[in-house]
């Protein structure tokens, strides 16, 4: 199973902003963005190079670039997975960015995080690829299985026993947990009630450029 191996908070740096890939810790000052702000890399201190794009003058495409390695990070997928969703996103109806971000929203590692039962999707990559978690009562270990509406996902029975899900109960409690998505805690399962709609999804996207780098090429 194909994953990224940057180191993680690089890709913030890279990026001029924090994209909180590491749960918890982002939210502390051991985060590495407070300390570093500016890109990676031996050029990374030049004026300009520390906002990602930098302050002079940003070409369109340099812009759509961004935001589709914006989106790609976020939700931890490779080129060619992302390149095949929006392949995907173009046969469906509706907008073809809504229904790229749909996709991402639709992953079930994301959905494993949106539920609260993972601190990021990274860790809730992990948690699936060891098979901690059933789908409709089958257990998977593919964290990019897409979702649909009605799909349930709960922690396995087995893994219930673990110190982890022993306590994730009251770990998930306080998260909250978006209004697309039906979770019990007690039961340590969720199911999905619809599709996100634009405005339960990150505002920071832009989906429309992403839309834009695919179309051009
Ligand atoms: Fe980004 Fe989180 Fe690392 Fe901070 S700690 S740089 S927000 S991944």
């Amino acid at each position: 199973m194909a994953k990224s191996l940057s180191p993680v908070c690089k890709l913030c740096r890279r990026e001029g902003e924090k994209l909180y890939l590491k749960g918890e810790r982002c939210f502390t000052p051991k985060c590495s963005f407070e300390k570093r702000s500016f890109a990676p890399g031996q050029h990374g201190r030049t004026a300009g190079r520390g906002k990602g794009m930098g302050t002079g003058r940003v070409s369109d495409f340099a812009r759509q670039l961004r935001a589709k390695q914006k989106a790609r990070r976020i939700y931890g997928v490779l080129e060619r997975q992302f390149r095949r969703y929006y392949d995907t996103a173009i046969t469906r109806r509706g907008l073809t960015g809504l229904n790229i971000l749909q996709i991402l929203e639709s992953r079930l590692d994301n959905v494993v995080f949106r539920l609260g039962f993972a601190s990021s999707r990274a860790q809730a990559r992990l948690l699936v690829t060891h098979g901690h978690f059933t789908v409709n009562g089958r257990r998977t270990d593919v964290p990019s299985m897409l979702l649909g509406e009605g799909d349930t996902i709960a922690v396995r029975e087995g893994s219930g026993k673990l110190s982890y899900f022993k306590d994730l109960s009251a770990f998930a409690e306080k998260r909250t947990s978006p209004s697309w998505l039906n979770r019990e805690l007690k039961s340590m399962s969720g199911s999905v009630a619809r599709m996100p709609e634009r405005a339960e999804i990150d505002g920071s996207l832009d989906e429309q450029l992403i839309v834009e780098y695919y179309s051009r090429r």
